[in-house]
């Protein structure tokens, strides 16, 4: 068969890949949620039990959700608001004639690019709004339901609520910088983005504390400090790799960035390699992985389940680290190899 443009390559495994994911993550999901609340809290193994069909259906539970997603609906409409340019699109336009043999992986990864009514793009309205906000209402909700039960939330609770605040209120601060991710720019609005931003991520971010409701963890001030400590180095990371890249793109000659060092691409645009994209070439995974473990130590060693942020992120980010790698590739070439000499490391120092 011809090769389809961008779609002769197919990302994670393919249609066999996509179909096994479609059940995969919810199932997953499920899982973690069940395990949560059971008393081993045993990540690894059958589920502690399977919750009757009326368990998992409710005409309220539905009917917030809708209510949810109306509200952050009607806050994305709000005439107040900034509008952005996003990134340039390749059309370099020809009739084409859909063939849908791959029906399965177009669902998962979605076929439209950009699917909007009028000015409501579906999916930037739901890489931000209804999840991420929806992460801290549930980790805020967990942290009451632990006041009512036990008196006052524990110091635990607290710092993940803490720090996964911060994260999300830092999204939400840095909103136009999404319109750079590769979400936007490269994957379609399928499945993945869909069930990934809906249902994932606040269901499965918010395990810390979930796990915490069910399994108190006494903690003392020196390890909080400690722990505080490292979010603090893998925001310091974090941020300072995203806003030098951003500020970066935005306008070479920014006086924050102008200094730094940069190589050529035959694109016209720069890479940078000194600063931070000078250390590794994803130096912004490494400080989200140092926060990832800096929220599931709040939740002790005795239990895998609350490391298991820290588990799938690390091979979403080594995935998606790799995904990037070939399309910088394809965009630079011999440039993308010159950058990868120079700056060997893909996310960890001399580890990775
Ligand atoms: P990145 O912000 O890492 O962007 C990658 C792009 O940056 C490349 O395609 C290239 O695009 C540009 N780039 C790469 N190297 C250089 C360089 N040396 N100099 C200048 N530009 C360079 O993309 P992501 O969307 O993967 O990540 C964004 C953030 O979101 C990260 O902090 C990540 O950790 C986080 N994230 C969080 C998730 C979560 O679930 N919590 C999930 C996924 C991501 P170009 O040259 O075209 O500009």
């Amino acid at each position: 068969m011809a090769p389809q443009g961008s779609r002769a390559e197919l990302e994670f495994g393919g249609p066999l890949g996509a179909a096994a994911l479609l059940l995969l993550l919810p199932a997953t999901m499920f899982h973690l949620l069940l395990v949560a609340r059971s008393g081993p809290a045993r990540l690894l193994g059958p589920p502690p039990y399977l919750p009757e069909l009326e368990e998992l259906w409710s005409p309220w539970a539905l009917l917030l959700c809708l209510t949810w997603l109306g509200l952050q609906a009607a806050l994305y409409l709000l005439p107040a608001r900034k509008v952005a340019e996003g990134q340039e699109l390749k059309d370099k336009s020809r009739l084409s004639y859909p063939i849908n043999g791959n029906p399965i992986y177009d669902f998962f990864l979605g076929r439209e690019l950009n699917p909007r009514i009028c000015s409501f793009d579906f999916k930037y309205f739901c890489e931000l709004r209804p999840g991420l906000i929806g992460w801290v209402l549930i980790n805020l909700a967990l942290l009451m339901q632990e006041a009512e039960l036990r008196g006052s939330p524990s110091l635990a609770m607290w710092l993940v609520n803490g720090f996964q605040l911060l994260y999300v209120g830092d999204a939400l601060w840095h909103e136009e910088a999404v319109l750079t991710t590769m979400d936007i720019i490269h994957d379609g609005f399928g499945f993945m983005l869909a069930f990934g931003d809906l249902a994932w991520v606040p269901f499965t971010y918010s395990l810390q504390a979930q796990f915490l409701l069910y399994h108190p963890e006494p903690l003392g001030l020196p390890l909080a400090s400690v722990i505080c400590l490292i979010n603090a180095v893998g925001y310091y990371i974090f941020r300072g790799a995203n806003s030098q890249k951003n500020a970066f793109r935005k306008n070479p000659s920014d006086p924050r960035v102008a200094d730094l060092e940069t190589i050529s691409t035959a694109t016209g645009r720069r890479l940078l390699v000194s600063g931070w994209w000078g250390m590794v070439r994803h130096p912004n995974y490494l400080g989200d992985l140092i926060m990832a473990l800096a929220w599931s130590l709040p939740c002790g060693v005795s239990h895998l389940l609350p490391y298991f942020y820290l588990l799938y992120f690390t091979a979403l980010l080594v995935h998606r680290e790799a995904r990037d790698e070939q399309q910088c590739l394809r965009k630079y070439g011999l440039a993308w190899h010159a950058y990868c000499r120079r700056v060997p490391y893909r996310i960890v120092p001399y580890i990775y």
